[in-house]
């Protein structure tokens, strides 16, 4: 496909749906019922329900940001269908100013929720964008196959849809592939075929977001071998439809209730479900790879679709680690602490680590590349080195905070009852105060900085970190792959070869 076939791809498909608000995305999760398994209590409406209302209202809030007019030249783009504003999550890149903005607005989502919802509405959109964007690797499988995931992210596109995935199979049994376990359908796999379509049982994680999402794709990225043909799929099923059980992990929110102490849980735990398939249909036209080992494992590394999707990623991580910066800086300038020069040499340490997470984010843009169709890579070289040091990095960064706080972050008041006793509320004013701010904002900031490293929260964020693009060893195998070792050699042989010294 040339430059001018992959702009004609995008310029079909249905009318553009007016911009989706808040409010919209609101009443969709209200009027559409899903299955929620939550404390062995199953939830329809996560809009409503205490484990999941407050970051549904979190997500809203990037919907209505995306919808405000000052903000539509950032967070849209004109449909090439009919002009009419779609989400920038859904633009194809087709230039390299194109992938800036690309990131520009996955930046000014992510900062709306500190970086701390990371399947947010634009993560999975630009898998779908990769996918369309190359959609001769599902041509592969069937020019029908091809068709179906065009015609899908153009509707995706059109109505501004969020989208989760479960992509990696449950871990049953790790020794043995998907079609040798106990039970053909503890891994999710196709069990029978129509000419309508086809039905799905077994289940598949870790679908962050799924709660909230309008679509969950369902594949492998876990590589399939032989005789795995069942569970090599591609796929889309309505969040809402009949036999999909998402069970939830603990929200953390239902065990912090105080917004006040708990500012960050309480407001974007964007919940991780295993999704159970029992007996799902899935029509044909949501299905995009069928029984296809190669298209299956081709869908990732041979379309453009793992590198959009985590530019989103690592824009949102960038902006978190801003965040954990700024929170670290103002931890110093209240303990008095910041013009140590022990502790800036700490702090320069971690600002030497975020600007190396930003300079990968911005070269992933500059140094992007088009293939022989005309589709342009952000460069893979940059993505998979910053995402294999950063299961390393983080862990670090956030022990350098624990580092420079001491007790900071436990030497604070059991809660803010305490403040409702006037006695006690005049001792804690004096004994807490800060050389630069009084002791309820000093306690403020220590509270959001333990629920950012020190909550459960916070450590599953810590997991998160490690884990969302893979285990790093796969991720440093994604390196080793990209890497010009060519050139590297090219080296090594000149320097073999040097003239002789006089
Ligand atoms: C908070 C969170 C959110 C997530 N969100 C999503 C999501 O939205 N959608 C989704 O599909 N997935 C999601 N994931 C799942 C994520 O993709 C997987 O956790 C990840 O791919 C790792 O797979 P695994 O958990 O099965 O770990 P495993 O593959 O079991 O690996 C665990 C560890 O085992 C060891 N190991 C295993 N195999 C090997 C090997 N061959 N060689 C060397 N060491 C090995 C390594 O130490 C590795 O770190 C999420 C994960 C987390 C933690």
């Amino acid at each position: 496909m040339t430059a001018s076939a992959l702009a004609a791809v995008s310029r079909s498909g249905p009318a553009t749906a007016p911009l989706r608000t808040g409010a919209d995305f609101l009443a969709d999760l209200r009027n559409t019922p899903r299955t929620i398994i939550v404390d062995g209590r199953t939830v329809s409406d996560p809009s409503s329900d205490p484990a999941f209302r407050e970051a549904a209202r979190s997500i809203a809030r990037l919907y209505d940001f995306a919808a405000a007019p000052e903000n539509l030249e950032t967070m849209t783009y004109p449909s090439p269908v009919d002009g009419l504003p779609a989400l920038r999550a859904y633009q194809i890149p087709e230039t390299h100013d194109d992938l800036r903005a690309k990131r520009i607005a996955a930046e000014k989502w992510a900062e709306l929720t500190f970086g701390l919802m990371g399947r947010s509405p634009d993560h999975v959109a630009g898998f779908f964008c990769g996918f369309a964007a190359k959609s001769s690797v599902f041509a592969a499988g069937g020019q029908q196959y091809a068709d179906n995931v065009v015609r899908f992210y153009e509707h995706l596109r059109a109505t501004h849809a969020y989208v989760a995935y479960a992509i990696v199979p449950p871990q049953i049994d790790r020794s043995k592939p998907a079609h040798q376990q106990a039970d053909p359908t503890l891994y999710a796999g196709v069990v029978k075929e129509t000419t309508e379509g086809i039905y799905i049982s077994g289940a598949q994680q870790l679908a962050t977001g799924a709660v909230f999402a309008d679509y969950i794709h369902l594949s492998s990225i876990h590589p399939l071998r032989p005789g795995d043909e069942n569970y090599a799929l591609s796929l889309a099923v309505p969040a809402t439809a009949k036999g999909v059980r998402l069970y939830v992990r603990k929200p953390f929110n239902l065990q912090a209730t105080d917004a006040g102490e708990y500012p960050l849980t309480t407001r974007f735990d964007e919940t991780d479900s295993m999704v159970v398939f029992d007996n799902v249909f899935v029509p044909w036209e949501h299905v995009f790879a069928y029984k296809n080992l190669e298209v299956t494992f081709n869908q990732w590394w041979k379309t453009p679709a793992h590198l959009y999707g985590n530019l989103q990623a690592q824009a949102r991580y960038a902006t978190k680690l801003r965040f954990l910066l700024g929170i670290a800086k103002r931890m110093n300038e209240i303990t008095g602490n910041d013009a140590t020069p022990p502790v800036q040499v700490m702090m320069g340490e971690l600002a030497a680590y975020a600007s190396i997470v930003d300079g990968m984010l911005k070269s992933q843009e500059t140094m992007a590349t088009y293939d022989e169709e005309g589709v342009l890579w952000p460069s893979k070289t940059s993505l998979y080195s910053v995402m294999a040091l950063q299961s390393e990095i983080n862990p670090k960064m956030v022990d350098i905070v624990r580092e420079m706080t001491g007790a900071g972050m436990l030497t604070i008041p059991s809660s803010s009852k305490d403040f409702d006793n006037p006695e006690i509320a005049a001792e804690i004013e004096r004994y807490y105060v800060s050389g630069v701010t009084n002791a309820q904002d000093r306690i403020a900031l220590m509270r959001l900085a333990w629920d950012f490293i020190g909550s459960e929260f916070g450590n599953r964020h810590q997991q998160y970190e490690k884990f969302y693009g893979g285990a790093s060893f796969l991720v440093k195998m994604n390196v080793f792959r990209s890497f010009d070792f060519n050139r590297s050699g090219a080296l090594v042989d000149k320097a073999l070869n040097l003239p002789p010294v006089e």
